[in-house]
């Protein structure tokens, strides 16, 4: 078994020595447990904040533990009448060829895959990043027909998914993205009624002519530049689901990055906003999983993704997405 695991913290950007490659054994599965392959590995935003010292709503990774990680795993070897070899599960295994754990943990689910959705979906769109912008959207946001809601990070996962259930609740949706093959997609593909172009170098005034009306919602991805750009564009009764903020990921110390909260509490009135969690809605899983697969099933639920080859190309993969390098959901695939 191969794994990369956290050898120092990285100070800014990820440099060469601060993760590596090492064996590590699998170990035997005790009773109640299994060892599972694993097949597909998600790359996600939050993995950069957890190699910090600081605490978060989430524990740092310890040096020398593995990158955290969900992924799309086969089960080998089973211990367990809960799984079976063959079983597909995701489950967070870390960034690693190979795990072992309680057939019953927390965070582990039996994929039910739909008949034209790809394994790797369940990582994407279908998966937690897809609950995210759903449930972002849907319960902290609270769309009503004619909003303007307006996403930042609009072609990956999490936006990909606000903008086009946002289109299905009546609302007049723009996306703000990283170049034009970007917004050229989120428009012509996802069906939003704008983008605008972030890096072209006319953010306010874009964005401006973007929502004549104004923005009810501003769906919070990014942070920064977006946020300061969006803020006098806020409606009264405006709501601002914070999901992330990329933008200040990488910062040597992310306490000294002005927040969207701090942009958000100088305005006048101060608009509706919270951070919240894709696990707040974990007793749904199941059920909302089902709903975004069945829209992805249907064709109705359009998506991207970017897909580096085996865990070599694990940590070049995860610095280009906080970069913007990828093209939708980043993920790596480690086996068939
Ligand atoms: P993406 O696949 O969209 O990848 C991140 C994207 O962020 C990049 O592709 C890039 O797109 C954009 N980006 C990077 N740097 C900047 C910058 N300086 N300014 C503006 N945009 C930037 O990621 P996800 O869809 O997986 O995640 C989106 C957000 O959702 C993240 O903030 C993540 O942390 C958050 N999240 C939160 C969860 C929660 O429970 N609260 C759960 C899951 C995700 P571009 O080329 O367009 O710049």
């Amino acid at each position: 078994n191969r794994a990369i695991v956290l050898k120092q913290r990285p100070q800014g950007e990820i440099q060469e020595g601060d993760l590596a490659m090492e064996a590590r054994p699998v170990r035997a599965p005790g009773e109640g447990e299994v060892v599972a392959q694993v097949l597909w590995l998600s790359l996600d935003p939050y993995m950069r904040p957890r190699m910090n010292d600081a605490k978060g709503y989430m524990d740092p990774i310890g040096i020398d533990e593995v990158i955290v990680g969900e992924s799309v795993a086969r089960v080998v070897e089973s211990r367990s009448d809960k799984l079976k070899v063959g079983d597909l599960v995701t489950c967070y295994s870390g960034w690693q060829e190979y795990v072992t754990f309680p057939a019953d943990a927390p965070m582990v689910y039996k994929i039910h895959q739909k008949n034209n959705v790809p394994l790797q979906t369940y990582l994407g769109v279908a998966g937690m990043p897809g609950r995210t912008g759903y449930c972002g959207l849907m319960y902290v946001g609270k769309p009503k027909a004619g909003d303007t809601v307006v996403v930042s990070a609009a072609s990956g996962p999490v936006g990909t998914v606000v903008g086009q259930t946002a289109k299905q609740e009546g609302c007049r949706v723009v996306g703000v993205a990283g170049g034009p093959e970007k917004c050229r997609f989120v428009t012509d593909e996802l069906g939003f009624d704008a983008c605008v172009d972030y890096k072209a170098g006319n953010l306010e005034d874009d964005l401006k002519a973007a929502c004549p009306d104004g923005i009810d919602i501003y769906f919070e991805n990014v942070g920064g530049a977006v946020t300061k750009a969006v803020a006098p564009l806020l409606n009264p009764g405006a709501r601002v689901p914070i999901c992330g903020y990329v933008s200040a990921y990488n910062a040597k110390d992310m306490s000294e990055v002005e927040t969207p909260f701090q942009i958000l509490k100088a305005l006048d009135p101060v608009p509706e906003h919270r951070f919240f969690l894709v696990t707040e809605w974990q007793d749904r899983h199941q059920e909302i999983t089902q709903i975004l697969a069945d829209r992805v099933a249907s064709g109705e639920l359009k998506y991207r993704e970017t897909i580096a080859e085996g865990l070599d190309s694990a940590i070049d993969a995860f610095k280009g997405m906080l970069k913007g390098r990828n093209f939708g959901k980043q993920l790596v695939h480690i086996a068939d």
